[in-house]
């Protein structure tokens, strides 16, 4: 046990087995009941919490230092540990059959009132007053049970990677521009005035470095900082299990990313089945409307194309006969209860999704249909075979505007009608995602992923004359609907990193300009190499089953980037700037903020 005798010779949790012996423990004042003369308290320390008692007879100095306890100041007793008779046995705590009778008390900290309660867990403060308080919240078992876990978590990965050969290397945090594509926090040179370090969005640049460097397996638990507008689950500096591997498929990547995954789950007790399914993005989309699908339930996406643009009803002839698709959601048991107010707020729904409508038909018990176009879709329930009692819902419109929209009213029908089932883990892969997507704004292909990401070997003809049809060799890996990582192979060749430059719209001399020193490298001998990173907070969200990545980082920051705790971001004096040569214009912050 760490910490000096002088304060502690046995954390509380331990003390449970010391019954009989003398011990000393060190924390803090839990909670504190006066009964008759007899005081109790619960001290905790980060092991648990242990019941104290003060005798006024046995122990009179310290049953009167005890009385003029607060909670949560610090304190050191000295006592011996005894079983609690049975009456006062406590089942509910791990300590529970023994109390310490406390012999001498120290008190190392006076503590002021807290500005809420550790003890009672039951009321929430304020996320802002939580994260003020940063260090009172993380004194609450829930919090620190979160960073516990995620402590583990990072052990788990660091075993499996180094078990199989990878190192870990640290890579700059004061550096350039890198590529994926979002806004970069800039940091101004003092030495080089005007110019501008940025902080890396991943180490992406560096671990290709690392492969051309002979590295061969490279990871990093590393802080990622990308300058975006805040979402609900997403911080402005966040981490990451970087990894990278030279000589690699995608299926050596996936094979040891499943591996570390089922090590992180096992800290939680879940054993993941693997291998993990591997599902193609076209597929992904075609069944599940989206590249994160959620497999934990069924309810694919069915096409009736073919079938409606056979029926009478116009909307449908329409969209069929201009090229677009009739497709829906058989939602099991959900036809009974629907009224047609329900299916207006249905086609209202889809329609705020971005659809133009959307067509409900219920499957009675006798197996006829109730609907508004009932007299137009006879058929439909054995085509997309319905039962009775269940609804179907159809949108019909381009290809990608259904899809999108079923895919979202997949997951929602899903949670809406409870088809979730308890406690289930879907992992999956998909893979084969497009090269580029088109950039309606900037009129141009932009990468999907990076662009040092690897077309698939049998797409790369295609890459001057139809971009937007190629496959990359880019891989993520999905858990109940939420993508949890991604990468991909890299390109070594030079003649196919040129013809990729080519079609996103990077020139020569910008490539030079932006990632001048990363081509050097690939064309002094870079080993094909491919790679992945892993988003830790969400991960270790999921695995402490807390609901915002808030809960599982020590230090978070606000929704607007703020730090309640120290009060970043902040300003900073004009002789500060003045070294930097940055002056400000932005307007002065009001007076109390
Ligand atoms: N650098 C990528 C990211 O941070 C991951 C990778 O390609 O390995 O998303």
């Amino acid at each position: 046990m760490i910490g000096a005798a002088r304060y502690r010779t046995h954390a509380a949790a331990d003390a449970a087995h010391a019954v009989g012996d003398p011990v000393r423990v060190a924390g803090w004042v839990h909670r504190r009941r006066d009964h008759g003369g007899v005081i109790f308290i619960d001290l905790r320390d980060r092991s648990g919490i242990l019941q104290l008692v003060f005798h006024p007879e046995q122990a009179p100095e310290a049953h009167a230092a005890a009385e003029r306890l607060h909670l949560e100041d610090v304190i050191s007793v000295e006592g011996d540990v005894v079983r609690r008779s049975d009456d006062t046995v406590n089942p509910r705590i791990p300590t529970g059959e023994v109390e310490l009778a406390v012999r001498a008390l120290e008190r190392l900290s006076e503590t002021e009132p807290v500005p809420f309660s550790v003890e009672d867990e039951s009321t929430e403060p304020s996320e802002e007053l939580r994260l003020t308080y940063r260090y009172i919240d993380m004194r609450r078992p829930r919090r620190l049970a979160a960073l516990e876990l995620r402590a583990r978590v990072v052990r788990a990965m660091r075993r499996v990677l180094d078990d199989a050969g990878f190192l870990e290397v640290e890579t700059p945090v004061l550096t350039r521009s890198t590529p994926e594509g979002a806004r970069d926090f800039l940091v101004p040179s003092r030495l080089s005035q005007g110019e501008w370090y940025a902080l890396p969005q991943s180490p992406q640049l560096f671990k290709q470095l690392l492969m051309v460097g002979g590295l061969e397996r490279y990871y990093q638990i590393a802080r990622c900082f990308r300058d975006e507008d805040l979402r609900a689950d997403r911080q402005p500096e966040f981490t990451q299990l970087d990894v990278e591997a030279s000589f690699v498929e995608p299926g050596d990547i996936e094979d040891l990313t499943e591996a570390v995954l089922v090590a992180c789950f096992a800290e939680v007790g879940i054993d993941l089945p693997t291998p993990f399914p591997r599902m193609a993005y076209a597929e992904a989309m075609r069944r599940f409307g989206t590249d994160r699908p959620d497999l934990r339930f069924g309810m694919e996406i069915l096409d009736w194309t073919e079938a409606a643009g056979r029926t009478e009803f116009g909307v449908f002839r329409s969209v069929v006969e201009g090229g677009g698709v009739v497709r829906g959601l058989v939602v099991p048991g959900a036809g009974e209860g629907t009224s047609r107010k329900d299916g207006d707020d249905l086609m209202a729904e889809a329609q705020a999704l971005g659809a133009k409508g959307l067509v409900w038909v219920a499957v009675q018990e006798d197996g006829s249909l109730r609907s508004p176009v009932a007299k137009f879709v006879g058929g439909i329930a054995t085509d997309l075979g319905a039962a009775p009692g269940d609804l179907i819902t159809l949108v019909a419109d381009s290809e990608e505007v259904a899809s999108d929209v079923l895919g979202t009213l997949r997951v929602r029908f899903a949670e809406r009608h409870g088809l979730v089932p308890d406690g289930a883990w879907a992992p999956v892969w998909v893979e084969e995602f497009p090269l580029v997507g088109w950039n309606a704004d900037e009129d141009r292909w932009d990468p999907l992923h990076h662009p040092f990401t690897a077309p698939h070997p049998d797409d790369v003809g295609l890459i001057a004359t139809d971009a937007g049809s190629v496959r990359s060799l880019a891989y993520d890996v999905v858990l109940n609907g939420l993508e949890i990582g991604g990468g991909s192979i890299r390109i070594h060749d030079q003649a196919v990193q040129a013809a990729v430059f080519d079609a996103i719209g990077i020139g020569p001399d910008d490539a030079e300009d932006r990632f001048g020193f990363l081509l050097r490298a690939l064309r002094l001998g870079a080993p094909p190499h491919g790679g992945i990173a892993l988003g830790l907070d969400r991960l270790v969200m999921l695995l402490a089953g807390e609901r915002s990545i808030r809960d599982v980082i020590a230090f978070p920051k606000t929704a607007t980037g703020a730090d309640p705790l120290t009060g970043a971001p902040a300003g900073v004096d004009d002789a500060q700037l003045s070294e930097l040569a940055v002056r400000s214009v932005a307007p002065p912050p009001a007076a109390d903020s």
